[in-house]
C-alpha cells in the first residue's frame, strides 16, 4: 500500500534499518556524539540560531513556544484545526489571545494581522502556521512576520512550519521559532519536535516556563550534546540518518522535486476535473474538495493500493489530501494521479484516457 497522506509519510529503508540497531543508552560519548551531529544537521536545515528537540509529537512543540514566548497576550491565526490548536493551548495556559479566523480555503489577510498588532500594545507573540494542513492552505507568513516586526520589533513571531520545514525554502530572517515534526517532510515515525529559535527568542525565554517544556533547561542541556530528561534516541539515530539523506540529495534539488510534484499533481487533477480546494495552495499537499471524496478514497485504497487523506470536521467526506512531503519517487506520485483518474471513470463520472498520468509526466519531466 501507498502511504501518500500528508504525515504521517513513509520511513525509508536505510532510515529503519538505522533505528533497528541495538538500543544505546542516552548518556553515554556515543549518543553525544549522534546528538551533536544531527543538531548541525538541524542547524543547516532550518538555519535558525539555535534548535531544540523535544520527544513529543508537534502539537508538544507548540505548547513549548507558547508558553515560553507568550507572556502576555498571543495572536492566533486560524484558518483550520493547526491554526485553532494554538487557541487552545492558550486557553488551556489561562493566556489571553486574540484569535483571526478565516474559511479553511483561505489566506490570512497581512491587513487584518497588522491592524490587530497595532490596536492591542499588549499582544507579545503572533502564531501561525506556514501550511495549514486542515485545507492545505499557504499563509502568507513572509509578508505577516516582514510587516508585524516592522510594528513592533519585539512581538515573537512563531511560525508552525510542521507542513513546510523541508518542503520549501524559509526565510527565517523575520521568524523567531521555527517548529516542525518528525513524521512529516522529515518522514520519521511520530514523536519527535523540533523548534529552531532566533536569539531574540532565546533572550525572551530567559529562564524558561514550565517543566517538560521548559526550552531554558533544555537548551542548557542540548547545547551540551544531551538532553534534560531521557532523550529519544532511536528517532534521533533515524532523523540524523534521513538529514544525511536529504543533503546528500541537496536541499534545493528537495525543494525542486517537491514543487515539481505538487505542480504536476494538481495540473493533474485540474485537468481531470477535479477542484484545488485552498486558494493558495501549499507545496506539501494536495486539496481536493469534491462530493465523491470518500468514494474516491475507497476505490483508491482497496483497487489501486493507495492511501491518501480525507477531510476533517466541516470537510469530512467532502475533501481528499495527497501527500507530496518527503523524498518521494516520482512513478508512485504518477500512479495516484492515474489511479485518482482510474476511481473517477469507475463513478460514471469521465471516461479513463490516461491523461492524468500524462499530464504529471510531462510537467514533473519537463523543464
Ligand atoms: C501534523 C501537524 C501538527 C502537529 O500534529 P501532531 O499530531 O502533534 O504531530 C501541527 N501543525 C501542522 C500544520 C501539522 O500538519
Amino acid at each position: 500500500m501507498l502511504l501518500f497522506t500528508p504525515g504521517p509519510t513513509p520511513v525509508l529503508e536505510n532510515v529503519r534499518a538505522a533505528m533497528a540497531k541495538e538500543t544505546i543508552h542516552h548518556r553515554t560519548p556515543e549518543f553525544t556524539e549522534i546528538f551533536k551531529s544531527t543538531r548541525e544537521l538541524l542547524f543547516n536545515l532550518l538555519k535558525t540560531d539555535e534548535v531544540l528537540m523535544f520527544a513529543s509529537t508537534g502539537t508538544g512543540a507548540m505548547e513549548a513556544c507558547v508558553t515560553n514566548l507568550c507572556h502576555k497576550k498571543a495572536l492566533t491565526i486560524n484558518a483550520g484545526k493547526f491554526g485553532e490548536r494554538f487557541s487552545k493551548i492558550c486557553s488551556a495556559f489561562n493566556i489571553p489571545f486574540k484569535e483571526l479566523t478565516y474559511e479553511w480555503d483561505t489566506p490570512a489577510d497581512v491587513g487584518e494581522v497588522v491592524e490587530a498588532v497595532k490596536n492591542d500594545s499588549s499582544i507579545d507573540a503572533l502564531f501561525v502556521q506556514i501550511c495549514e494542513s486542515s485545507g492545505g492552505l499557504r499563509h502568507p507568513i513572509e509578508d505577516i512576520a516582514r510587516e508585524v516586526k516592522a510594528i513592533r520589533p519585539e512581538i515573537m513571531i512563531v511560525a508552525d512550519g510542521i507542513t513546510a520545514v523541508g518542503v520549501e525554502p524559509i526565510d527565517v530572517t523575520n521568524i523567531d521559532a521555527l517548529i516542525t515534526g518528525s513524521q512529516k517532510a522529515l518522514m520519521l515515525p511520530p514523536g519527535l519536535s523540533i523548534v529552531g529559535l532566533s536569539s531574540r527568542a532565546i533572550e525572551k525565554i530567559g529562564k524558561g516556563k514550565g517543566f517538560y517544556f521548559n526550552m531554558a533547561s533544555e537548551l542548557k542541556k542540548q547545547r551540551e550534546g544531551t538532553t534534560a530528561y531521557t532523550a529519544a534516541t532511536t528517532l534521533i539515530i533515524g532523523l540524523k540518518e534521513m538529514l544525511n539523506n536529504i543533503f546528500e540529495l541537496g536541499l534545493d534539488t528537495l525543494y525542486d522535486l517537491t514543487d515539481r510534484r505538487a505542480t504536476a499533481t494538481r495540473v493533474a487533477l485540474e485537468a481531470i476535473g477535479l477542484k484545488i480546494y485552498p486558494k493558495k495552495p501549499a507545496n506539501a499537499m494536495t486539496a481536493v474538495i469534491d462530493e465523491d471524496a470518500e468514494k474516491i478514497r475507497k476505490i483508491l485504497k482497496s483497487k489501486y493500493e493507495v492511501n491518501i487523506a480525507g477531510g476533517q470536521e466541516h470537510l469530512k467526506g467532502k475533501l481528499f489530501r495527497i501527500n507530496h512531503m518527503g523524498i518521494i519517487k516520482a512513478y508512485e506520485a504518477a500512479w495516484v494521479v492515474n489511479a485518482i483518474e482510474l476511481a473517477m471513470s469507475e463513478l460514471g463520472r469521465i471516461e479513463y484516457t490516461g491523461k492524468a498520468n500524462k499530464i504529471f509526466n510531462e510537467l514533473y519531466f519537463g523543464e
